[in-house]
């Protein structure tokens, strides 16, 4: 079996269920290219709890986490099934790498798995859990956290962080329109991605353009380190094109590791 790669998945808003954009067709293409997958893990900042949970349900059930939204959300279903077993592996390298680590074996699948997951495997014939996030981690806990799970990818499990490139939710519902400050920081990361610079990353708080302001909190950037903490330096990292969306939400995405195709969906 061949590595799985990585991914950073910018979801945006919940609406991206209805709205494909740029970035829907490309993930559709991306996930046509990975066959022989042994199963998904998600890691989304919709999971927060103390230490690190590891979902095991052998059904996971479509949760419609959010508020507000049109009713053809709510009636979205992704029928996934589990994979206890590597649930069982997941925790044993997350316990290896000193997270404070347990199974839950009730929790179904939040938006920041599904709502993407229904445009990389729309057949949901790949089985599915989610790792959550502590509520205290930091960016060099996001990179420690991929760490932990890159083994997972040697037997075809495909890594997720799934997040938004740029997720200023006051501004989102303001209907601010102000792309430019939005594409700078995004522009920012693209580069530190493409070199491979874990360490400006891990400090993009600080030296990124307008980081407090892209991310007036931290748990939608998170999941960029948890796909970039899974990858080898060595590996190729691509864009994967997603738009400015609502004039402020970037729904770029990034890809490790992942197999060339001839497909013109990157950059
Ligand atoms: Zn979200």
């Amino acid at each position: 079996m061949s590595p799985a790669p990585s991914l950073f998945v910018s979801h945006g808003s919940p609406m991206f269920a209805l709205e494909p954009g740029l970035l829907g067709p490309n993930l559709l293409r991306i996930g046509a290219s990975l066959s022989g997958l042994a199963a998904i893990v998600v890691v989304s900042p919709h999971w927060q709890t103390r230490g690190v949970r590891i979902s095991a349900s052998a059904s996971p059930e479509t949760i419609h986490d959010f508020g507000g939204f049109p009713a053809p959300l709510y009636a979205l279903q992704y029928p996934a099934p589990g994979e206890p077993r590597i649930a069982a592996q997941a925790l044993g390298l997350l316990q290896a790498a000193d997270f404070d680590a347990a199974i839950d074996t009730q929790r179904g699948l939040d938006h920041g798995a599904w709502v993407p997951l229904r445009y990389l495997k729309p057949d949901a014939n790949v089985p599915v859990l989610q790792v959550s996030m502590p509520h205290d981690l930091d960016a060099a806990g996001a990179l420690r956290l991929g760490r932990a799970l890159a083994p997972l990818r040697e037997q075809g499990v495909l890594v997720i962080g799934s997040g938004s490139l740029t997720h200023n939710l006051y501004e989102f519902r303001r209907h601010i329109n102000d792309p430019e400050y939005a594409q700078a920081f995004a522009d920012w990361i693209a580069d530190a991605v493409a070199r491979g610079d874990a360490e400006s990353l891990v400090h993009y708080r600080a030296r990124a353009p307008h980081a407090q302001r892209a991310h007036p909190t931290e748990e939608h950037f998170l999941p960029l380190l948890v796909a970039f903490g899974a990858s080898d330096v060595s590996e190729p990292r691509r864009v994967v094109e997603g738009g400015m969306t609502y004039g402020i939400l970037s729904m770029d995405s990034f890809g490790f590791g992942l197999p060339m195709t001839g497909q013109a969906v990157v950059a």
